[in-house]
């Protein structure tokens, strides 16, 4: 039993720690030193460690550290989440509020306007003022359950603040998840370096954020929110939405400060273009601004149409571009051997950042425009924090261009370059080739690889230079003095970088997979893989048949994965990596759940009461794998009418074969 004393002092800790969260995460307001509120974190982390009966759901701690999980489940929305139809200009906002009016005839109308942020639009579930899930809007019907990785979002409350009155029994709250521009620079500063392919957009790494199955990586990633409204509420009822916005501040969620009730169309108007401007001064990226109908009973009388609210309406700015010279055009080499164009730029201003290169993606890209060394192109930054360029001022052309020829050899190691037939990319696929094998060693030692910290840029490339390492297997390899004799190499940090490499070797399974390298495989297929095979051997050994089987690896990754594990230097090097003791197996056995955990699933011919989705679905739900051919490792077939030749095949193979009523009495 835990005394009284210990109990109060836990809840006081929480109490307090909720409080400076608000202040911090929501209100931009903090009041007490960083190293203060570790501490106090630390207390109640001591205190909760020592008796773990004291932890609760919405204690402050245990918002990191849930467990990776492997998959989303599906969750359907109370109220489905529309999207929004768009308008460019003035002229159709104008159309937009008189299609209003004339709906609701001589009333009196008010605008909310808001910022439309560039993020992931998610639903977050409160019984009576306590967190309960958290989705995506997916196809606005059905979304995934991303609670865990959700909850990491410090700025979410878990519960409502204290001081709200009245708490309805259940409500939907709706917002924005997104990315700062800062965070997206520092999430992509650090891809460049573990020569990973970089998120084009905060608003794409928000949703590959959200999607990941590890929410301590979430964490890391620093994403917030922005909440703007309410899907459904039972127990309350709101006038307007200005009073819902107010009533959400007051239960603790991040209302963007920035919206404004107008009372005519030209006061609507006149707030957007001001926005157009100011956009570059916050530190998230917006694209444009939301119009909504104050009134809520005004709303009841538009109603919907099947995709979108009559009552409000996006409006998007336009793309930001902007002019200027190509001075150069060079090529980068990636770590799968891939020669990238890029454009080297007259340094100009847009969307508030210095822009001096930009994309060029492939060599049949610079052909389609026609660019050429020394041409003024338009360059776009449309929401995209790496620019591309849109078209060349062709009119601007005076003679003294210079057309890029595409390089025959690789500009590292001069190996003739290869481009073949079925792919757009030009690459070098000499595997010595020093531009890769740094590529892949950083990628290698990155954090969500191997995580060898100190193994960074200015070392890799000496220990590759001096051919101290001619692969990632030789890493395991360097000895304490090797290390110490490189340059701006302190003793100290020789041996943390020795040890470093030493710790990475028990590192679990999907890391390796991941860090191997092989080309399409990402952190999320890696897991993926690791759970479903459990070893490397079999990884190794698995046929294209029964990589394609595993929900979630197409026929390209599979392919790839294969040949991989065919190509007789990266068998040497994996021997390497083994030899080394480094680990191959997975360490943490998947959580089995559910009644089909672990086991395959076929499904064939129709089903009575379940579409094939539905029925895969469940067979998801239920912890199992839906697959769509019949293998040795089928665990079960399922079998509707009409079941054709995978009946026979499941027959011939001794596969056990069930009915639909079965089915369903299992996965119930
Ligand atoms: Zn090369």
């Amino acid at each position: 039993m835990v005394s009284k004393d210990i109990k109060e002092k836990a809840e006081k800790l929480r109490d307090t720690l909720k409080h400076h969260d608000r202040l911090y995460y929501v209100l931009d307001k903090p009041e007490i030193a960083d190293q203060e509120y570790d501490r106090l974190y630390r207390q109640l982390k001591d205190l909760e460690d020592a008796h773990p009966e004291l932890i609760t759901p919405d204690s402050p701690t245990q918002r990191v550290g849930g467990e990776p999980v492997k998959g989303f489940k599906a969750v359907r929305h109370i109220a489905p989440m529309m999207s929004l139809d768009n308008t460019y200009s003035a002229e159709e906002i104008r159309q937009f509020d008189n299609r209003v009016r004339k709906n609701l005839g001589p009333e009196r109308i008010e605008y909310v306007v808001e910022l439309k942020f560039d993020g992931v639009s998610i639903s977050l579930l409160y019984e009576k003022g306590q967190w309960a899930l958290g989705s995506t809007r997916g196809d606005g019907l059905e979304g995934d359950d991303v609670s865990v990785n959700l909850k990491t979002i410090r700025s979410i409350p878990l519960e409502f603040s204290r001081e709200v009155k009245k708490v309805p029994k259940l409500i939907e709250v709706r917002g924005e998840v997104y990315m700062t521009k800062k965070a997206f620079e520092a999430l992509n500063r650090r891809k460049e370096k573990a020569g990973e392919e970089l998120f084009a957009n905060p608003r794409n790494a928000a949703a590959g954020s959200l999607k990941l199955l590890d929410p301590k990586i979430v964490a890391g990633r620093g994403l917030d929110i922005y909440v703007w409204g309410i899907g459904h509420c039972e127990g309350m009822d709101f006038k307007t939405h200005t009073e819902v916005l107010d009533y959400l501040k007051e239960c603790g969620f991040k209302v963007n400060p920035h919206y404004k009730l107008c009372r005519t169309i030209d006061e609507v108007i006149e707030y957007c273009n001001s926005w157009e401007d100011k956009r570059e001064k916050i530190d998230c990226e917006i694209d444009g601004m939301v119009l909504k109908v104050n009134d809520l009973s005004q709303r009841e009388k538009l109603g919907v149409t099947s995709k979108s609210p009559r009552w409000s309406i996006a409006y998007k700015f336009p793309a930001e571009k902007a002019l200027t010279e190509v001075r150069d055009i060079i090529v980068q080499v990636g770590r799968t051997g891939t020669i990238t164009p890029v454009a080297i730029l007259e340094p100009v201003h847009l969307s508030g950042t210095t822009v001096s290169r930009a994309t060029l993606h492939n060599f049949d890209e610079i052909e389609r425009l026609d660019v050429r060394i020394g041409d003024k192109v338009y360059v776009e930054k449309s929401g995209e924090i790496i620019p591309k360029v849109l078209s060349v001022a062709m009119e601007k052309r005076t003679g003294a261009e210079r057309a890029f020829r595409v390089p025959a050899k690789c500009p590292v190691c001069g190996s003739k370059l290869v481009k073949l037939p079925e792919e757009v990319a030009v690459r070098c696929e000499n595997v010595g080739c020093p531009a890769q094998i740094k590529e892949a060693v950083l990628h290698f030692a990155s954090r969500n690889a191997m995580d060898i910290e100190n193994m960074g840029d200015a070392i890799v490339d000496q220990l590759v230079d001096k051919a101290m390492i001619k692969d990632y297997g030789d890493i395991y390899y360097l000895k304490p003095g090797d290390v110490k004799a490189l340059e701006r190499m302190a003793e100290k940090s020789a041996g943390n970088l020795i040890s470093a490499i030493e710790k990475s070797k028990s590192g679990d399974l999907n890391r390796l997979i991941y860090a191997l390298g092989i080309r399409h495989v990402g952190e999320r297929a890696a897991w993926v893989l690791a759970s479903h095979f459990g070893k490397i051997e079999k990884l190794q050994e698995a046929a294209v048949e029964e990589l394609t089987d595993i929900h979630e690896i197409g026929p390209v990754m599979a392919g790839s994965i294969y040949n991989f594990f065919r190509n007789k230097e990266n068998m040497k090097i994996l021997k390497k990596l083994k030899d080394a003791g480094v680990n191959m197996s997975a360490l943490q056995v998947p959580k089995k759940s559910g009644a089909l955990a672990g086991k395959t699933i076929v499904i064939t011919g129709t089903l009575k009461s379940l579409t094939r989705p539905e029925a895969e679905e469940l067979v998801r739900r239920s912890g199992g794998n839906a697959s769509s051919s019949v293998s040795k490792n089928t665990d079960f077939l399922v079998a509707g009418g009409d079941p054709g030749s995978k009946l026979e095949k499941a027959k011939a193979l001794g596969v056990k074969i069930i009915g639909e009523e079965e089915f369903k009495k299992i996965t119930g």
